[in-house]
């Protein structure tokens, strides 16, 4: 649990969480995590969090026969704002929730501050799907059809024009390339799932997993990414494989074998710029091949020099 003012995540900092009341900080990472990963789903812009940490003296608990989520730092209510600053309505977020399955509790508010506030939490058992704008005994099993929301008004939301997922081509890698136009990436490996945005067409993705469905191959390309083949979409190129491995190996090697001449040819040379230095620094040179006396006579300016 996290009990003093931090940034948690690139949109939240615990102190949005504290208990409205007092003005303790006590909330879960798992939570405002969670709460990340659902906006970035959604590319908001901001959120807004009505209430986190209440703690038991907070006047809605007192009200409260059972003390909630809220108090054990598992629940947040909050409002989420797309690109355009818009807010979202609840319902889109419940449902795209929902899919993402992030949080045990979801609801509506009862007395909500808006059209887009819900209650999420990470409770530790069971599950809540509420709508407590009704009462607190209502619960529903699907929130599309609750809701009367399609998967394509959730995606009006989550669609992203983004190119953060396409990758350069590299042989090092698991990578796929897009064959076909159109071809959607997923946040699951269905075709009854979300559509993220389209795939695009000649593009490299790397992928970590693969999962047989639908009479499909999906490929993972990222967390709650995936991307279908049905033999035609998509050209598999695995990582480099063993046979090639050798070969590299053996280039490898070619490399290591003329490093190693280079550097003969580097002394070689140190020693001819040596010889030449030797050669150059003497004017006149005069080796004496027998013990004896020898005599020279000099002119002006010149310079004898013996070893
Ligand atoms: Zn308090
Ligand atoms: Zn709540």
């Amino acid at each position: 649990m996290i009990t003093e003012a931090k940034q948690v995540t690139k949109n939240f900092n615990s102190s949005e969480f504290a208990c409205k009341h007092c003005g303790n900080i006590y909330i879960s990472e798992a939570l405002i995590k969670n709460l990340q990963t659902l906006g970035d789903h959604l590319h908001f812009s901001k959120a807004k969090v009505i209430s986190g940490y209440r703690c038991k003296n907070h006047p809605v608990e007192l009200q409260n026969k059972n003390t909630g989520q809220h108090t054990k730092g598992l629940a947040a209510d909050i409002e989420y704002y797309d690109k355009n600053g818009k807010l979202v309505p609840a319902k889109i977020v419940i449902c795209l929730a929902y899919d993402l399955n992030l949080f045990k509790g979801l609801a509506n508010v009862e007395n909500a501050s808006s059209e887009g506030e819900v209650h999420l939490d990470i409770r530790e058992s069971g599950s809540y799907r509420g709508d407590e704008t009704i009462d607190y005994k209502t619960h529903w099993t699907n929130p599309y059809s609750y809701y009367g929301v399609t998967k394509e008004d959730v995606e009006k939301y989550t669609k992203a024009t983004s190119k953060q997922l396409e990758v350069e081509k590299d042989i090092t890698k698991d990578q796929l390339k897009v064959l076909v136009n159109a071809l959607k990436i997923r946040i699951e490996p269905t075709t009854e799932s979300m559509v993220y945005k389209d795939a695009i067409k000649g593009a490299y993705y790397n992928y970590t997993e693969t999962v047989e469905n639908e009479n499909y191959t999906w490929y993972k390309i990222s967390d709650n990414k995936w991307i279908a083949n049905n033999g035609s979409y998509l050209e598999i190129i695995p990582k480099a494989q063993s046979t090639n491995e050798e070969e590299i190996q053996k280039l490898k090697g070619i490399i290591k074998q003329k490093d190693k001449e280079i550097k003969d040819y580097q002394n070689e040379i140190k020693d001819l710029d040596a010889q030449i230095k030797e050669l150059t620094s003497y004017k006149f040179k005069y080796t004496c091949e027998k013990d004896g006396k020898y005599l020279k006579t000099l002119k002006k300016g010149e310079t004898l020099l013996i070893k």
